[in-house]
């Protein structure tokens, strides 16, 4: 049995589909990501998963239940860190834990975790004087505190800097090796091709890829992209008629075209042909950014 598991679903707020019909499965262990650009959707699926929001359609299932119907069954096992989750300024990291852990019959050990989540210096801060990555780390921390087989996590590391955002993703796959099943969302491509096994790339309330990171990179065609500088002013329209170029973009004196199959040679002979010289040719693997790119036609 899939540990969660979406058929169909659709939601719609007023006259506006946020989710329309989306079916994935997650499995046990699993690090799972939902990637898309804003408003595609992740949050109200995810809402949905977590028995939050009411499906208009469709149906998720989590461990088998039903998160609406039987939340209370689920409380325990599914655990939440929703975007911008805020505690009282003054509580202090012990007592934030201290508190949450009260509302769970068989709580897990918080000393624990605030060890495991490199809490332990701060557990007499109040909460308004931690920094973002403590305050995310808490925030695990109290989606753990019920000791969930299932952990949903939402835009975790956004407004973190670089080595706050690995430090949790070290976090995260530790979480993982305990042996809890991850849903994880996130805008990060780099984020969703370190830490997940699988991906649903989400958007207009649809999936439009689901695969591991890999696998979607390869589905885009495993493009290629190539940048230089012209000797000369380049026409985009050169290209247009090539069945090996996708697209032609411009960073200032620089010209990206994308593409894939025999793209190196079709563009030097292009570029030959008019006595165009490329400079500062170099050619680089497109990487899930692209594929995001390519899938959703969002700049990341
Ligand atoms: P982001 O990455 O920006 O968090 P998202 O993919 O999580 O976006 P959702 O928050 O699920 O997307 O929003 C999907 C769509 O539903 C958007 O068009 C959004 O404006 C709309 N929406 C979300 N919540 C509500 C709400 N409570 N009432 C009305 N519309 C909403």
């Amino acid at each position: 049995m899939s540990v969660i598991e979406v058929k169909n679903l659709h939601k719609r707020y007023g006259d506006r589909w946020a989710v329309q019909g989306i079916t994935l499965a997650v499995e046990r262990g699993e690090i799972f990501g939902l990637i898309g650009p804003n408003g595609a959707g992740k949050t109200t699926l995810v809402e949905c998963i977590a028995g939050l929001r009411r499906p208009d359609s469709g149906q998720a299932l989590v461990l088998g239940l039903d998160p609406q119907k039987e939340r209370q069954a689920l409380r325990s096992r599914l655990g939440i860190q929703l975007q911008d989750s805020q505690l009282p300024d003054q509580i202090k990291v012990w007592e934030a834990l201290d508190l949450y852990s009260s509302f769970y019959e068989e709580p897990a050990d918080w000393e624990e975790l605030i060890v495991a989540l490199g809490l332990a210096e701060k557990r007499n801060d109040v909460f308004a004087r931690l920094s973002g990555g403590q305050k995310q780390r808490l925030s695990v921390a109290l989606a753990m505190v019920g000791n969930p087989d299932i952990l949903i996590l939402d835009e975790l590391t956004t407004g973190l800097d670089p080595e706050a955002r690995r430090n949790i993703w070290q976090l995260i796959l530790d979480v993982r090796a305990r042996g809890v099943t991850i849903l994880l969302v996130t805008h990060f491509m780099e984020e969703a091709e370190r830490l997940c096994d699988r991906l649903a790339v989400i958007d207009g309330g649809r999936i439009v890829a689901l695969d591991t990171p890999a696998g979607i990179v390869a589905r885009t065609g495993g493009e290629q992209r190539l940048r230089f500088r012209p000797s000369a002013p380049l026409d985009e329209e050169l290209f247009a008629n090539l069945p090996e170029v996708r697209r032609v973009t411009r960073n200032g004196d620089t010209v990206i075209v994308t593409g894939t199959g025999n793209l190196v040679q079709v563009v030097a002979s292009t570029l030959a042909q008019r006595q165009i010289i490329a400079h500062e040719l170099r050619i680089e693997q497109a990487a899930l950014d692209d594929a995001f790119i390519a899938l959703t036609g969002e700049k990341v």
